[in-house]
């Protein structure tokens, strides 16, 4: 009879250790080797193999939903399943290389996707670029016009309307001939289809 799923009896991939769980995702080699770069990316300076899963989660989660300090220890678990599924049923050797640069894959798909965003690098926007950030966060994104000034006797409006996140608006601005501010007014746009 054939068991699904992670058999105790048998030995662990990367080395000759009888598999567990905390074996496979903890203890060994390449789980330590992951762990242990993402530890020191991050400065967590938490990791130690005593330590059970669940109190070694406990160290890397932070009360912030979808912060990346939640995202990091999934993917390091789910890559690690995988990688040892795919070396018993593929019989490719495991490798912590593998599983981090699974890992950074990962990260920069779902920024690219906006199921992340930097927003979620709270306090660690230094690790941003290392995951897949290619914007750096600390240059918005500015646009320059030049503005001509209307004929003699002309006044000039200009209108514009923003988009962010949920929020619409609309503003405008007339000048005179000479460039100065004559009326302005901005409002918000409710229940605008786009
Ligand atoms: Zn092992």
């Amino acid at each position: 009879m054939i068991h699904k799923g992670l058999s105790l009896a048998s030995k662990c991939q990367c080395c000759l250790h009888t598999e567990n769980i905390h074996h496979v995702l903890i203890l060994a080699s390449v789980a330590v080797r992951t762990w242990v770069y993402f530890d020191d990316l991050f400065k967590l300076n938490c990791f130690n193999y005593h330590l059970s899963l669940k109190a070694f989660l406990n160290c890397w989660l932070v009360n912030i939903k979808g912060h990346i300090r939640n995202v990091i220890p999934c993917l390091i678990l789910w890559f690690l399943w995988l990688e040892r599924n795919n070396s018993i049923f593929n019989g490719v050797k495991m490798g912590h290389l593998n599983v981090i640069q699974k890992v950074k894959d990962k990260v920069a798909a779902l920024l690219a996707v906006k199921l992340i965003s930097v927003k979620d690098f709270k306090n660690y926007l230094f690790v941003f670029k290392t995951l897949g950030g290619s914007m750096d966060p600390s240059i918005s994104l500015v646009r320059t016009f030049k503005w001509n000034k209307p004929p003699h006797n002309f006044y000039k409006l200009n209108i514009d309307v923003s988009i962010n996140d949920n929020v619409t608006g609309f503003g405008g601005v007339i000048r005179d001939s000479n460039g100065y501010f004559v009326a302005g007014f901005a409002g918000p746009l409710n229940n605008v289809d786009y």
